[in-house]
């Protein structure tokens, strides 16, 4: 992938970045020499099944695990010092940092003190980055609370009475607390009736908008990825298959791989329908991939070249990036 510098408008370029887990001969490689960029204002999808490696992207993004290697180049929003990379900071050089990458999980109950009230777990998010202190403190819970749809006098409440949507809600409001400038949504919608899905989808859309937040938008939602993200990066087994804005991963997929994920997702629409065979197969072990492209032993193109070949990640259209030997995709 070419070297994009700092000009160019990214918050974040994650390069060859690598997260393995256990040690000895057969690690688990969680996340195996990943990269793409995410720019400033941007909601960025990352998608694919389950045990790919999403989710320890965004918690080596916001550094609740150390990588293994590679590099996380941080860009703050309206400065123009040098990059920082996330990677290379040790924890106690990364706290000045926790507060503007913020993450919001999928269960906030889980999250959640049952014994504390709302307004004391936002309190507790302010304290912790020295915000709103004082006679400035109520007004800004209050303020949190309203921008994420709730009311002032639900700061006086405990986690147990809200709703899974509402719970969802006061986890974006603490996220929100601490003024991020990118906030990593690791399936944020997974707990969620249906019904409330949409509320939450669009509340995050708008929040973006006025606050100006980047935001990496982990799901396995195709449906709802397509509707809020600009761009999609598609990941199997702890590597980059493709990388797109939203239209045009949808309206054409290159990798065979993407193709079969969007085949598989159920489509309201006939028309869209795509004639690709479904995936079959288990997703192998991370601990032992497959030589060559990970995706072959699934894949309904494989080649014996597949086998050998270093895949690497190649722009096919301007902005849309897969990693298949494939021309004629
Ligand atoms: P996803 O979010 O896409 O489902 P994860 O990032 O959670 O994927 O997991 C990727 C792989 O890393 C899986 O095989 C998972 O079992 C493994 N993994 C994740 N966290 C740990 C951990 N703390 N220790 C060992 N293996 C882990
Ligand atoms: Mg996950």
């Amino acid at each position: 992938m070419t070297d994009i510098t700092s000009a160019s408008g990214n918050l974040l370029e994650i390069r060859q970045l690598r997260k393995y887990f256990g040690k000895g001969s057969h690690p688990v490689r969680a996340v195996d020499d990943v990269s793409f960029d995410i720019r400033k204002g941007e909601t960025l999808g990352l998608v694919g099944e389950s045990g790919s490696g999403k989710s320890t992207i965004g918690r080596l993004l916001t550094r609740l695990v150390d990588p293994t290697g590679g590099e996380m180049r941080y860009q703050p929003q309206g400065s123009d010092a040098a990059p920082q990379d996330l990677a290379k900071l040790s924890q106690s050089q990364f706290r000045p940092l926790r507060s503007k990458v913020q993450i919001i999980f999928q269960d906030p109950y889980a999250s959640l003190n049952p014994r504390m009230r709302i307004r004391d777990v936002l309190a507790e998010a302010l304290d912790t980055h020295g915000l709103a202190r004082g006679a400035a403190r109520l007004p800004r819970i209050r303020q949190l609370l309203q921008q994420v749809g709730l009311r002032p006098e639900h700061a006086d409440r405990f986690p147990h009475e809200f709703s899974g949507g509402q719970r969802q809600r006061i986890g974006i409001a603490r996220a929100l607390a601490v003024e991020p400038q990118f906030i990593v949504a690791d399936e944020p919608l997974s707990a969620l009736d249906v019904s409330i899905q949409a509320q939450v989808v669009n509340l995050l859309g708008e929040l973006k908008e006025q606050l100006g937040l980047t935001l990496l938008f982990i799901s396995h939602d195709l449906d709802v990825v397509e509707y809020l993200c600009d761009r999609v990066v598609v990941l199997y087994l702890g590597r980059v298959m493709e990388i797109a804005p939203t239209e045009a991963l949808y309206a054409g997929p290159r990798h065979p791989y993407t193709r079969a994920l969007l085949a598989a997702a159920p489509i309201p629409d006939p028309a869209r329908r795509r004639t690709v065979p479904l995936l079959q197969g288990d997703l192998p072990s991370p601990a032992n991939p497959p030589s060559g492209c990970v995706f072959r032993t699934r894949c309904p193109l494989a080649e014996a070249r597949c086998e050998t070949v270093d895949m690497q990640l190649r722009e096919v259209q301007t902005g849309h990036w897969h990693a298949c030997w494939r021309d004629d995709l």
